[in-house]
């Protein structure tokens, strides 16, 4: 057997995946010839197999430095429920489990240690790897080796010379998801990478769909945007940390349950909100940019930026936290005029304590209010937005429109709303003509005030019948609809809208009315997904079992499976452990663990069905 057939086998056996993404069969086959490696990769992308599966393949010890102790700890936790033997080796040990760590990494006990920059040239680590076989060192957001990265880190700089140290150079390979030529130059030189295989894989995340909505109100667009996507996991990212505790309030206020998240929150608190999310106890989590970097949870269903960022590598960067799984996943950005000013203003006083000399300085300035106009183009303009964010990064794709994004599904699209139409005209009717457009299209959606309830408003028939399509939508059939007669508005100060000469005919919907509508919050249902609609009571009930499993062991529930794996469950229904093993991320390791469960609890809900089924 090839080493490469090697490799194809434990994808399937010890991940549970049929095929290789783009990328990593070429980064496996380089590792596994015994190249050095510089890899490009945006997250979710599916990096940690391209070095884990060489790991499981070559003969040694595969090295990992790693700058996250929380990130290695999933990662390893992982491994090691797919029987993979993993270690990690870093600040959080006590001396004694170091200790322990470091002689059963003597006896040959790991395939995998992660270990903390900082640790790699201390006499102990040494002593251990000078007298170790390690085949491959692995360095993980290698960008942190760079001064021009965003996330330097010292310690990073000890790796080329802990390398040096060792009596056989190994293969290393360096994995990032975000670096520009100057940051990938500077990682090949400091890492002395010896004619690495190079490779950038694209930046498209497909199963992401791109939304901006516009809007006046950020925080019902929000709380509109939770209700389409209820019973999902996911991150609302906010501009300061005044911010993060508003909203957080407010959700909660309205029935969101919602933890807040920042860095002026004590360590305690912080680190409770962080573990409800990652555990799916708290379904949305509220926070500051310092959340997301080392948070490795897969299945985030939604990103939404209540506040436009200053550039798109932080939006594409936090917005991609979304949908790592796989899974289809939404990146929503509230967009208002004024998020514009106050990026404007942080940038004219950031540099105000710097060092910089003057000249240097307006360069930076420079560059960072091009980059604000550039997202600015991205939240305003009408053009497909996944389409931006590529041609941004450098990429030329394929086709103008992706078919996937709010600009592509929204933009002044012509759609039937012959009911919708006679739903306004009866709802103007029964207010009697003597209110202005916004009061119609507040009762119409449900809005509940003061004066709508006061004037008894909320108990017409017509109270609410047009919620799903917002305030925004129903205005705008309002405008079109006076402009075919169908109502008519009053002159004066203050105009009230009243049925047209054409009022009846619509009413009675006898002719189909048709409107380009050109913009439009919220768009339920109405994305492309590539995916067959699953048995959602089966998938609950196996997310459910996830759930209770997980906390059992005090790991996250995506450690168990992914949503992608329980959705491949749910579809394919395995009978026994043969057909479980055909699942996507059941590989054997974990078919040990958990495939008895899971095919009870299957074989239990179609028992079920078939009895509720000869029942009726
Ligand atoms: P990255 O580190 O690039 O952000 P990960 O390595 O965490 O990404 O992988 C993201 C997700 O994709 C994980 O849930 C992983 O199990 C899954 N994945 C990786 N490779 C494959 C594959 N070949 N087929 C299916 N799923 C994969
Ligand atoms: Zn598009």
């Amino acid at each position: 057997m090839t080493a490469m057939d090697a490799a194809r086998q434990a994808l399937g056996e010890v991940f549970g995946y049929d095929t290789f993404r783009p990328g990593q069969e070429s980064i496996v086959a380089a590792i596994l010839s015994g190249r050095d490696v510089m890899a490009v990769m945006p997250t979710g992308a599916g990096k940690s197999l391209c070095y884990q599966i060489p790991a499981l393949v070559l003969p040694g010890i595969t090295l990992v430095v790693s700058p996250l102790i929380s990130l290695m700890r999933d990662q390893v936790g992982a491994l090691i429920q797919n029987g993979v033997r993993a270690a990690y080796i870093n600040s959080s040990l006590t001396p004694r489990q170091h200790a322990l760590a470091l002689q059963n990494a003597r006896g040959g006990l790991y395939r995998i240690i992660y270990v903390a920059p900082e640790r790699l040239m201390t006499d102990a680590f040494l002593d251990f790897a000078k007298n170790a076989r390690i085949a491959q060192v692995v360095v993980d957001e290698a960008h942190c080796v760079s001064q021009w990265g965003q996330d330097f880190r010292p310690g990073y700089l000890q790796i080329e010379p802990f390398i040096r140290e060792l009596p056989v150079r190994p293969r290393v390979s360096a994995f990032t998801a975000t670096a520009t030529d100057t940051v990938r130059r500077d990682i090949m030189r400091l890492l002395a990478l010896s004619d690495p295989y190079e490779i950038v894989t694209g930046f498209d995340r497909p199963n992401l769909f791109f939304e901006v909505r516009r809007t006046g109100d950020r925080d019902m667009s929000l709380l509109r945007f939770l209700r389409e996507h209820q019973g999902q996991s996911g991150i609302v990212y906010c501009g300061t940390r005044k911010g993060v505790e508003q909203v957080t309030r407010m959700l909660r206020e309205n029935g969101v349950d919602a933890v807040g998240y920042h860095a002026g929150m004590d360590d305690g608190e912080r680190l409770r909100a962080q573990e409800d999310f990652v555990s799916d106890r708290a379904p949305v989590i509220v926070a500051t940019n310092a959340f997301g970097m080392g948070i490795d949870k897969s299945n985030v269903s939604f990103v939404v930026h209540y506040n436009m960022p200053k550039d798109l590598e932080s939006y594409y960067q936090e917005a991609g936290r979304a949908g790592r799984d796989g899974e289809d996943a939404v990146c929503c950005l509230l967009y208002q005029p004024s998020d514009v000013r106050l990026n404007s203003f942080l940038i004219e006083h950031s540099l105000e304590t710097s060092q910089l000399d003057e000249q240097t300085q307006q360069v930076v300035l420079e560059r960072a209010r091009e980059r604000l106009k550039q997202m600015t183009f991205y939240a305003t303009g009408s053009g497909c937005l996944r389409t931006r964010i590529l041609q941004y990064f450098g990429e030329r794709p394929g086709q103008l429109r992706c078919g996937n994004c709010s600009a592509c599904l929204t933009g002044a699209r012509e759609r039937d709303v012959t009911r919708e139409a006679g739903q306004i005209v009866a709802g103007v009717m029964a207010m009697g003509g003597r209110y202005g457009k916004a009061t119609v299209a507040r009762v119409l959606c449900g809005a509940k005030d003061e004066r709508i309830r006061s004037r008894g408003l909320d108990k017409l028939s017509a109270f609410g019948c047009l919620k799903a399509e917002g305030e925004t939508a129903v205005r705008a059939m309002i405008d079109e609809l006076i402009a075919d007669d169908v109502l008519e508005t009053t002159e004066g100060d203050y105009p009230v809208i009243k049925p047209g000469p054409r009022a009846r005919e619509a009413l009675r919907g006898d002719e189909p009315i048709r409107m380009t509508l050109a913009e439009q919050e919220g768009t339920p249902g109405r994305r492309v997904s590539a995916k067959p609609s699953v048995d959602k009571a089966l998938f609950a009930r196996l997310s459910a079992l996830r759930r209770s499993i997980a906390e059992e062991q005090h790991v996250p529930p995506f450690i168990i499976f992914t949503n992608a794996t329980l959705r491949d469950m749910a579809d394919k229904r395995p009978k026994n452990r043969r057909a479980m093993l055909r699942v996507a991320g059941v590989g054997e390791g974990k078919l040990e663990r958990y495939g008895d469960a899971f095919l009870r609890e299957i074989e239990r809900y179609e028992e079920e069905q078939e009895f509720v089924k000869r029942k009726a």
